[in-house]
C-alpha cells in the first residue's frame, strides 16, 4: 500500500483507498457481524464547503459502497455559535448533493442525558474530579513537551464530593467558568490531550434544541466519540488533526465500556486561491466583502450551485482528489476541470453577446426574419435542434471587429470575411464612428449563397463568431466571476491577514449584454453554454424583465493542460 494515492485522471479505474482496504479487511474479518455504519459530523456553526463534501462524499460513499448506513450528527454540544438555519442549510446541501440519510438525524444533544450519565460513572470510578481552578490558572498549569503539568489541587477530591458538586454543577448552583469537570488521566504524557482534559463547563445558555434545560455543556471531545459508540459507529472518519485526540476517545470507550468505533483519520482538502475555514468564511459575510453565504465566489455549496456547479461534478471532483494520509493542495483548476467537462455533456449552446457593437448587414432586405437552424449540443445529438431568427441589424461581440488588426486575426476587419455562427459569411465593408471616434456600426455584406446546401457543400472561411439578432434579442446582466483571493495561498502567509488578499476583481458585472430569445425560457439554475464564452447558469435574481446570468467557468481549460 503506498502512503499517498496520486491524483487521478478522472474517469480512470482506480484502485481501493485506503479506508477501503480496511473496510474491506473488517468485511473479511467479521468484524461487528459484516455491519458498517457512517456517520457526517458537521457543527451547525457556518455553511458546509467544498471539504465538507469530500468528507461526506466519503462517509456516505463508504456506506453506499459496502451496503452500510450514514448517519447525519449535528454535532451541537456549543450553544453559543449554533443556529437552527445552519442545520437547514447543511441539511438542504446533502439533499442536493444526491445522499440521504433517511431518518436517521441526530444531534449530540440527543445524548446530554446519556454523556451526563457516562460522567457519573467515571466519577464514581475515580476517574474524574470537579475542578475550582480558573481558565488561566489551568493554563499556568500546564507543563511542556517535556515537562509535567502541575496537578490542580482538586484533583483528589474524594468520589463523594465530586459527585455533589457535579450534581449541584448540572442544577444550576454556580456561576459560569466558576467550575470544571476534568478527566483524571495522566499529567505526564506527551499527549496534552490526556493531561487531564476538561470534559464540562457551566454555560448559561439557551441551546437551539434543549432550550433551558442544561447549564453545563459538555466539550467537543467529551460528546464526539461517545456519540459515535452510541450510535453504534463501526468506521467513524475524521480528518488528521483528531489524530492526538484519539487514544482520548480509546481510554473513553475502555474506562466506560461501550461500542469501540474505530476512528480513522484522512488529509482535509485544501483547495489553493481558496480559505476553507468557517469562522474565516462568516467573516467575509459579515464584513461584505461577498454578499452572503450563497455568493458565487464562496467555495461553500452554497455558493458552488449558485455558481452553476452541479453535485456530479463535485462528486467527480472528491473522487479524482482520492483519499490521503498527508496534507497536500489541490489545484483549484481541477474543480474547474470536472464542472466543465460535466457541462460540456449536458449544458445546451446559445448564444449570447457581453459587450455588443451593431452589426448591419447591407444587402440583407429590411424587415425580413429567417429562422436558421442550429444544434443544441454537438457532444449530444438526442439534445436537437432549434431556430434562430436571422436579421438585418445583429449584435456581435465588440472585440471580434479590429479597423487595424494584426497578422492571424481571423475575426472580422474591413475587407475580411467571417462565418456568423450557423449562418452566412459576411464581409465587412465599413464602420460608423461617434464623436469620440467609438465605433457605433459595422456595416457588411453577406453571401447569400455561404448558407446553401449541407455543412459539407458550404463555403469555408477561417473565422466563426457568435451573434444575435438586434430586433429579437433579449437584454440580461451576465456577472463574470475571478478567483475571490489572488493568492494562491491566502491563508498561509504569517504576517498578513487573509483579506489583505481579497481579488478586488473578482467580480465584473456587465449590464447590457445582448442573448439569443429563447432564453427567455431558462429557469433559475439551468445550466448553458454561451458559445465560445463559456459555461453560464441562470442567477436567482433572475426575473422576466431582468435576466441575470453567471458564469461558471470559462472555456479554457488550464488542468488538463498541465496534466497531459
Ligand atoms: P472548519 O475548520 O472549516 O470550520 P470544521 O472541521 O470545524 O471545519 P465541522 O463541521 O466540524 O467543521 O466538520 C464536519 C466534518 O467535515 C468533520 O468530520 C471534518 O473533519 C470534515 N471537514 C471539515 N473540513 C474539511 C476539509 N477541508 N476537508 C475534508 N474534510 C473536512
Ligand atoms: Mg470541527
Amino acid at each position: 500500500m503506498t502512503e499517498e494515492k496520486e491524483i487521478s485522471k478522472p474517469d480512470e479505474p482506480r484502485s481501493l483507498n485506503f479506508i477501503e482496504q480496511i473496510v474491506e479487511e473488517d468485511l473479511k474479518s467479521g468484524k461487528h457481524g459484516g455491519r458498517i455504519q457512517t456517520r457526517f459530523p458537521p457543527e451547525p456553526n457556518g455553511y458546509l464547503h467544498i471539504g465538507h463534501a469530500k468528507a461526506f462524499c466519503l462517509d456516505f460513499g463508504i456506506a453506499e459502497e459496502y451496503g452500510g448506513k450514514c448517519n447525519l450528527r449535528f454535532d451541537d454540544t456549543n450553544p453559543i455559535t449554533e443556529d437552527t438555519s445552519y442545520v437547514d442549510a447543511i441539511r438542504k446541501d446533502i439533499h442536493w448533493m444526491g445522499f440521504d440519510w433517511e431518518d436517521r438525524e441526530f444531534y449530540a444533544s440527543d445524548y446530554f442525558d446519556q454523556l451526563y450519565e457516562f460522567a457519573l460513572k467515571l466519577i464514581e470510578k475515580g476517574k474524574a474530579f470537579v475542578c475550582q481552578l480558573s481558565a488561566d490558572e489551568v493554563n499556568a498549569s500546564r507543563g511542556t513537551d517535556f515537562e509535567p503539568d502541575i496537578p490542580s489541587p482538586y484533583r483528589n477530591r474524594p468520589v463523594v464530593e465530586n459527585l455533589d458538586l457535579f450534581i449541584r454543577m448540572k442544577n444550576g448552583e454556580f456561576p459560569n467558568d466558576s467550575m470544571t469537570l476534568r478527566a483524571k488521566i495522566d499529567l505526564d504524557s506527551t499527549n496534552m490531550h490526556m493531561r487531564d482534559p476538561i470534559l464540562y463547563r457551566i454555560r448559561h445558555a439557551r441551546h437551539h434544541r434543549t432550550g433551558d434545560k442544561w447549564c453545563i455543556y459538555p466539550m467537543y471531545d467529551w460528546a464526539h466519540g461517545q456519540s459515535d459508540s452510541i450510535e453504534g459507529i463501526t468506521h467513524s472518519l475524521c480528518t488528521l488533526e483528531f489524530v492526538p485526540h484519539r487514544p482520548l476517545y480509546e481510554w473513553f470507550i475502555n474506562e466506560l465500556e461501550i461500542f469501540p468505533s474505530r476512528q480513522i483519520e484522512f488529509a482535509r482538502l485544501n483547495l489553493s486561491y481558496t480559505i476553507m475555514s468557517k469562522r474565516k468564511l462568516l467573516q467575509l459575510v459579515n464584513e461584505g466583502h461577498v454578499k452572503g453565504w450563497d455568493d458565487p465566489r464562496m467555495p461553500t455549496i452554497h455558493g458552488l450551485r449558485r455558481r452553476g456547479y452541479t453535485p456530479g461534478s463535485i462528486r467527480q471532483f472528491a473522487e479524482t482528489v482520492g483519499i490521503a494520509k498527508r496534507e497536500n493542495v489541490i489545484d483549484v483548476a481541477l474543480l474547474e476541470f470536472c464542472i466543465r467537462e460535466d457541462l460540456n455533456k449536458q449544458a445546451p449552446r446559445v448564444m449570447a453577446v457581453l459587450n455588443p457593437v451593431k452589426l448591419v448587414i447591407d444587402n440583407y432586405p429590411e424587415g425580413k426574419t429567417e429562422y436558421l437552424e442550429t444544434v443544441n449540443n454537438p457532444e449530444d445529438e438526442s439534445m436537437g435542434t432549434r431556430l434562430l431568427p436571422f436579421s438585418r441589424e445583429l449584435y456581435i461581440e465588440r472585440d471580434d471587429f479590429m479597423e487595424d488588426p494584426p497578422k492571424k486575426f481571423f475575426r472580422l476587419s474591413p475587407g475580411s470575411e467571417v462565418r456568423l455562427k450557423s449562418a452566412y459569411i459576411i464581409k465587412a465593408e465599413s464602420v460608423e464612428k461617434n464623436a469620440d471616434g467609438n465605433i457605433t456600426a459595422i456595416h457588411c455584406t453577406c453571401d447569400p449563397e455561404s448558407l446553401s446546401g449541407g455543412e459539407e457543400a458550404r463555403r469555408k472561411v477561417k473565422g466563426t463568431l457568435h451573434w444575435v439578432s438586434a430586433p429579437h434579442a433579449l437584454s440580461a446582466e451576465v456577472r463574470l466571476y475571478d478567483r475571490l483571493f489572488n493568492d494562491p495561498d491566502p491563508d498561509g502567509h504569517k504576517e498578513q491577514n487573509f483579506k489583505e488578499f481579497l481579488n478586488p476583481d473578482s467580480l465584473t458585472v456587465l449590464p447590457d449584454c445582448k442573448v439569443e430569445p429563447s432564453l427567455k425560457e431558462a429557469k433559475e439554475l439551468d445550466h448553458l453554454q454561451f458559445t465560445r464564452l463559456g459555461y453560464f447558469n441562470v442567477d436567482p435574481d433572475s426575473t422576466a424583465d431582468h435576466m441575470v446570468f453567471n458564469r461558471t467557468v470559462s472555456l479554457k481549460d488550464t488542468w488538463a493542460k498541465q496534466n497531459q
